[in-house]
């Protein structure tokens, strides 16, 4: 079945309170389209949680740097719809960015701290693009659930303290990485790499079980584990590293130590060419 489609905020207000009115919870999954098997594990799980699921398509233009794939960003709409009614999804929003972003817009939401660090220190405005957007969709479609993917580590966390910070009423819902048979997560930008870019891109994967490997067997030192990462990805000729880090999954400062009890973010973002490939594991010790 195709689900509804609408552009602008009216009919989504009205969707919407049609589907309170018929006393179903409302779960958004918030995406950029292109869906892929990692959009349709955020869908299958508002499936299960909610009775009335919302897909937003929005390439988010305050996420994209000047020099960044905003405008070669995939947009293969009718593939997505045919994809969003497979999956069983209600409510398709895909607005205009004039609709998001009328003449005149002037506010931004800034998640201090978060904002600035791994992704955010190679792409200055990205999560203030992000958290903007979002918390506007969180406005417009007021869902009890919204469901993000680990994949975006930085994301997840930022938009969990956005949420808490200014108090808005939606249950986060942070669901695994998908990856191909070889490892490589599942990313709307993988389908911009070349062959040899492709086959190289499974170092991202590789390096972030090595190093937990080392883990495993003892190795405690972040600057050690750091070392680990950034080099096995060096070791993949096609690969260029943008930072390979070792955090602190709450606040995502540098860990030193990792230590019992404190759980770790390793995370990686790598250029082949002119694409940048992110991937990352959590550690519990
Ligand atoms: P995007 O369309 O890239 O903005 O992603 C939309 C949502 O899908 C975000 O919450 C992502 O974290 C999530 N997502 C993207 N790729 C994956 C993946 N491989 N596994 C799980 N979730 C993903």
């Amino acid at each position: 079945m195709t689900p509804v489609v609408v552009r602008d905020i009216a009919p989504l207000r009205e969707a919407i309170a049609g589907a309170r009115r018929g006393g179903l919870s409302i779960g958004l999954v918030p995406t950029m389209g292109a869906l892929h098997a990692g959009h349709h594990s955020l869908i299958e799980a508002a499936r299960a949680r909610t009775g009335c699921v919302v897909v937003s398509i929005f390439v988010n233009p305050t996420q994209f740097g000047p020099k960044e794939d905003l405008r070669r960003y995939p947009r293969p709409l009718a593939r997505d719809l045919e994809l969003c009614g497979e999956a069983g999804v209600d409510l398709v929003f895909h607005p205009e960015p004039s609709v998001m972003y009328p003449p005149g817009y002037r506010t931004f939401v800034e998640v201090t701290g978060l904002q600035d660090v791994l992704c955010g220190a190679s792409r200055p405005g990205h999560f203030r693009g992000v958290a903007t957007v979002v918390l506007k969709l969180f406005n417009l479609v007021q869902p009890d659930f919204a469901f993000f993917g680990q994949k975006d580590a930085q994301q997840a966390r930022l938009i969990q303290q956005m949420v808490r910070d200014l108090n808005v009423p939606v249950e986060v819902v942070i669901c695994p990485i998908i990856r191909e048979a070889d490892g490589l997560a599942l990313s709307s930008r993988n389908e911009y790499l070349d062959a040899q870019q492709r086959q190289q891109a499974t170092i991202l994967h590789r390096a972030l079980q090595e190093a937990r490997r080392r883990i495993e067997e003892g190795e405690r030192d972040g600057a050690v584990v750091r070392r680990i990462l950034a080099e096995h990805v060096a070791s993949a000729p096609s690969a260029d590293l943008d930072y390979a880090a070792v955090v602190d999954a709450d606040s995502l400062a540098s860990v030193a130590r990792l230590s019992t009890g404190q759980p770790v973010l390793l995370a990686l973002a790598v250029k082949f060419g002119g694409t940048r490939l992110i991937d990352n594991l959590l550690i519990q010790l």
